[in-house]
């Protein structure tokens, strides 16, 4: 399949011989000709799937297509995405692909200043990225109006769920024509998501990259069990152990990603912290920091690293379990992009037992827990079972499904949880067909 193939128009084709695409990825296959001939289109895919041109590709056509307006340009496109670094992301991608089309991408987010984007206003808009909050303050100050709006795309619409954007949606959504297209993205599709595409779309074709709810296969899922206490040092060990890879870092508090980082520096381990808190122009700084390879690690909160477009990471590592299991999926999606093997990593204490089962409830597969020689954990994380160190019992199986057997030098031990990453990883993935099969025939 080729994007010639797919309908694109030459100007397009032009646009992604420039950004070095050569073959649509499956979610583009698949979406590309159904937004082409109008349908409303609920997609289920995760960051690095190649969703952006999924939707954009086809919606660009169609606006360039349209005849042009007379006087203002008012937006006949808006895509709402939940963060800034996510708005910034996908109006960078799109206008990427609309360089030849003469149309004027324009992004709008809370915490910078007002004046630029009410002159970007000024000059004409044809597609707005918008975060809700910010379009909400235009929208009351008369600043943008959405009544010309003709194609409207829902980006990561399970995240602006959880942020709780759902009330800005709806406000949102009575400035927009009824009489419009419109797309949802997620990478989930659970209950609230299907509510929300019954109120807001119109016969909407499914389409999806992967079993619900599943990741990336050529993702390899590891956990390892240790106290809360020794979390840092073994992050510390594994990140010194591996000081060739860029990694991105999960923490759970913005003041906990700021220590973190301080304290890997002060290890020897340079890294940056972003998360909410932080400006814009820090954020925009440390992401390009990182991007670019000048910065090794980079230390997250979810909010901050939501969508993030970080090519080919090879490892992600969890320090503190997210709160929302979801999120372990946005997570890892930073790893293991385009068919890249990459690798996610998550500390675990006996306090996130429960985090933990309701991920393996998410993803449709039982982590293997692994332990590191000197940071075993003092409480166990299943049931009866030990996870800490100790002989299996004598005569029988080790009575923690998959516990490994302990009491090797540090190193060796280490090197051997890297070497049998991809066997429990195998071992999940099988454990995640099952449950997927048996999800899909629900
Ligand atoms: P997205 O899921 O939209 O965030 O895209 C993930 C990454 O894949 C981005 O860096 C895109 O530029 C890239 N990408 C998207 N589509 C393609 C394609 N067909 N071929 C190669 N790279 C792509």
């Amino acid at each position: 399949m080729t994007f010639e193939q797919l309908g694109l128009a030459p100007a397009l084709l032009r646009a992604l011989g420039d950004c070095g695409y050569t073959t649509p990825t499956p979610i583009q296959a698949q979406a590309i000709p159904l937004v082409l001939a109008g349908n409303d289109v609920l997609g289920g895919a995760q960051t690095g799937t190649g969703k952006t041109a999924a939707f954009g590709l086809p919606l660009l056509q169609k606006l360039a297509a349209l005849p042009k307006p007379e006087g203002l340009h008012r937006p006949r496109v808006l895509v709402l995405t939940p963060t800034r670094e996510l708005a910034v992301q996908v109006g960078d991608n799109l206008r990427s692909y609309a360089r030849y089309l003469r149309l004027n991408v324009t992004t709008l987010f809370g915490g910078v200043g007002m004046q630029p984007q009410l002159d970007a206003f000024r000059r004409g808009v044809d597609v707005l990225v918008a975060c809700p909050g910010r379009l909400i303050d235009h929208l009351d100050r008369g600043s943008c109006k959405l009544g010309d709006v003709q194609m409207l795309v829902l980006d990561e619409a399970d995240r602006m769920l959880d942020m709780g954007f759902l009330p800005s949606i709806k406000r949102i959504m009575k400035h927009v024509p009824q009489q419009r297209q419109t797309l949802l993205f997620s990478a989930t599709f659970e209950a609230r998501i299907k509510a929300l595409a019954l109120e807001f779309m119109r016969d909407p074709r499914q389409v999806q990259v992967a079993a619900q709810n599943s990741v990336v296969e050529t993702i390899s899922h590891r956990a390892i069990a240790v106290d809360g206490a020794k979390k840092r040092d073994l992050l510390i060990e594994l990140l010194a152990q591996r000081y060739t890879e860029q990694v991105l870092v999960f923490g759970k508090t913005k003041h906990g990603c700021n220590r973190l980082a301080e304290q890997l520096e002060k290890a020897g381990l340079p890294a940056l912290a972003i998360h909410g808190n932080k400006s814009q122009n820090a954020r925009q700084k440390a992401l390009n920091e990182f991007k670019s390879g000048r910065t090794r690690i980079l230390v997250a909160t979810d909010v901050a690293a939501r969508g993030l477009d970080i090519p080919e990471l090879p490892l992600v590592i969890n320090h503190d379990l997210p709160m929302v299991p979801e999120d372990y999926i946005h997570r890892i999606g930073r790893t293991g992009r385009n068919g890249a093997s990459g690798e996610a990593l998550s500390l675990v204490s006996p306090d996130e037992a429960s985090l933990l089962r309701q991920i393996e409830r998410v993803l449709g597969r039982e982590f293997s827990l692994e332990t590191v020689a000197g940071y075993e954990p003092s409480r166990t994380l299943r049931g009866n079972a030990g996870a800490s160190a100790g002989p299996r019992p004598r005569g029988g199986a080790p009575t923690s499904r998959n516990r490994r057997p302990h009491g090797k030098p540090q190193h060796s031990q280490a090197n051997a949880h890297a070497h049998t990453g991809s066997k429990q990883s195998r071992d999940g993935q099988r454990g995640a067909g099952r449950q997927g099969e048996r999800r899909g025939a629900r």
